[in-house]
């Protein structure tokens, strides 16, 4: 099926990662119309370049997700609409990578109690033997995507002993070691830290239960940088507060914003990161190579990078 495209809308939905116009900029040189566009303008687009769906995007050829995941996106009825929806996979490994060695540094180093006992001027120094240093510590990264992969190469760089849980146990470079899905419960059962890089699907919808905090040991540190959904919050919650794990940092939530009651705000081993583990400021010119060069494989009707449905 040939699609010719005359206007590209950005929808306004992508401000809450980087202003519709640093796309818009980058996208200048295409030869199409392109614009910031609202809700009311979707239907006059071809295409759309955007963070959240809305029925209306169902007008247009082609939708794309300036996020990886894509698990808000109605994949039946795309089908159905003949709408192609192609994603953001591909630019996140080195940012979420970082943002994971910082989290990891924060519980070693106790740089979330400095920045915690800042706020109040208080000069609380940890006990001799809270603070640790990462390297020489093992973590097992669940999902061994571009996620996971940047996650694990940062990790290694700093001196951590790196496992994965995929499909197969086929290795990969970046892995110390690798882990069947089926033996979820044996790969995360003794190591430091225990990182959440899935999708969420079906299959992985609440992978990380009581059962998965229990096999976890004690003093082992839990990160989701994938989505709320992949983990069971109040399994979480109830695995933090009976000390069955030593704390987490998480980034996604089963709901967004995290309620202001949610008890995670104020568990002490708990970071919270609101939703922007892979934000950096090229995001923009990242998401807007990804999209050129797919405007220039829809004119050579090529198949196109990163195509979901
Ligand atoms: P990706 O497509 O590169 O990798 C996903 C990997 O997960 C693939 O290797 C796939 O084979 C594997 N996988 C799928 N189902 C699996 C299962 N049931 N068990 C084990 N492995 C499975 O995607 P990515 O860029 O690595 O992103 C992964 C997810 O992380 C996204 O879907 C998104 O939800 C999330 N994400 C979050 C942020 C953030 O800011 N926190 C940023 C980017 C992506």
């Amino acid at each position: 099926m040939h699609i010719d495209l005359e206007r590209l809308g950005v929808h306004e939905s992508v401000g809450t990662v980087f202003p519709a116009r640093v796309l818009v900029e980058y996208l200048e040189d295409l030869p199409l119309e392109v614009g910031a566009i609202g809700d009311d303008e979707i239907a006059d687009c071809d295409a759309v370049v955007t963070l959240e769906y809305d029925d209306a995007m169902l007008e247009c050829a082609w939708i794309h997700s300036i996020q990886a995941g894509v698990d808000r996106f109605p994949f039946e009825t795309l089908e159905a609409e003949d709408v192609i929806l192609t994603n953001s996979t591909g630019i996140h490994g080195q940012s979420v990578g970082e943002t994971v060695a910082g989290y990891l540094l924060a519980f070693a180093r106790r740089l979330h109690d400095a920045a915690a006992n800042q706020e109040d001027h208080r000069w609380d120094p940890p006990a001799w033997d809270e603070a640790f240093t990462i390297s020489g510590t093992t973590a097992c990264v669940v999902g061994t995507g571009t996620l996971g992969t940047g996650v694990a190469d940062v990790l290694g760089s700093l001196g951590v002993h790196v496992s994965g849980v995929r499909r197969s146990t086929e290795p990969l470079p970046a892995f110390d070691e690798m882990y069947a899905n089926d033996d979820l419960l044996e790969a995360i059962s003794d190591v430091d830290f225990v990182i959440a890089t899935v999708p969420l699907t079906d299959e992985t919808h609440h992978l990380f239960d009581a059962e998965a905090f229990a096999a976890m040991r004690e003093n082992a540190y839990f990160v989701n940088v994938a989505r709320g959904s992949v983990v069971d919050e109040p399994a979480l919650v109830d695995a933090l507060e009976a000390g069955d794990i030593a704390g987490a940092a998480l980034d996604v939530f089963e709901t967004e914003p995290l309620p202001e009651e949610s008890p995670l705000w104020d568990l002490d081993e708990v970071i919270v990161s609101p939703h922007c583990a892979g934000f950096t400021r090229d995001y923009g010119p990242n998401i807007g190579e990804i999209v050129t060069e797919n405007v220039a494989r829809l004119e050579r009707d090529d198949d196109l990078k990163n195509r979901v449905v």
